[in-house]
């Protein structure tokens, strides 16, 4: 499980992980962007709340996890990315499956707003870029979409919520003996080498 604030660079180390794993990624944000741009009944429910930045409720993602570990390259274990977000989740999960480790990416606050408010990604591959911190090759620049949620406003109310109700999952987690931190205020290639040395040590 990848565990950290909102643009920690979670999804950006996932590829690293899912590589070296072959495990699925599973991101919860991945698949409720996906209901809102199918405009499904759970899509126009969870855009409320995901466009105020705010969580999107337990039940909801409680099930949508449910039934996407039933697939059938879910069996050999997956990797959380946005997921679990509250103790609720993390306690439904536990009841469903073990969790083996926990990589927690730590960046401070005030690192955040920038990294979000410039962070734009390419619909066709999912890959995320920084118009700063790590631009698009030129001809695909036209194509980049900015995040609805990936506002200043926004930004600020999912910090909140990461302080409220996902932090202390950090510590849930830590009880347990399965938590690694790691730095995730160096370059991508620094903090990819720091999850990889996580994942050695597994
Ligand atoms: P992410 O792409 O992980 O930053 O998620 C984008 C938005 O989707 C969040 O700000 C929440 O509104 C919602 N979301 C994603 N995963 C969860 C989750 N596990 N629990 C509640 N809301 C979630």
């Amino acid at each position: 499980m990848l565990f950290g604030p909102p643009g920690a660079g979670k999804g950006t180390q996932a590829s690293i992980i899912v590589d070296i794993t072959g495990k699925p990624q599973v991101s919860t944000g991945d698949m409720l962007r996906f209901a809102v741009s199918e405009g499904t009944e759970l899509g126009f429910e969870a855009k409320k709340f995901m466009d105020a930045g705010g969580l999107v409720p337990d039940h909801v993602i409680i099930g949508l996890i449910e039934q996407r570990l039933e697939e059938s390259d879910a069996s050999g274990g997956v990797l959380f990315d946005g997921f679990p977000r509250t103790i609720p989740q993390a306690e439904a999960l536990s009841r469903i499956t073990d969790v083996s480790a926990v990589i927690s990416i730590e960046v401070p606050d005030d690192d955040i707003v920038s990294r979000i408010v410039g962070r734009r990604m390419d619909p066709e591959t999912g890959e995320i870029y920084h118009i700063s911190f790590r631009p698009a090759p030129e001809e695909i620049q036209s194509r980049l979409v900015h995040r609805k949620d990936d506002t200043e406003e926004t930004v600020r109310n999912r910090l909140i919520a990461y302080h409220e109700q996902t932090k202390p999952l950090g510590d849930w987690y830590a009880n347990r003996g399965i938590l690694t931190e790691i730095d995730g205020t160096g370059s991508i290639q620094e903090v990819g080498a720091s999850v990889k040395e996580a994942l050695s040590g597994l």
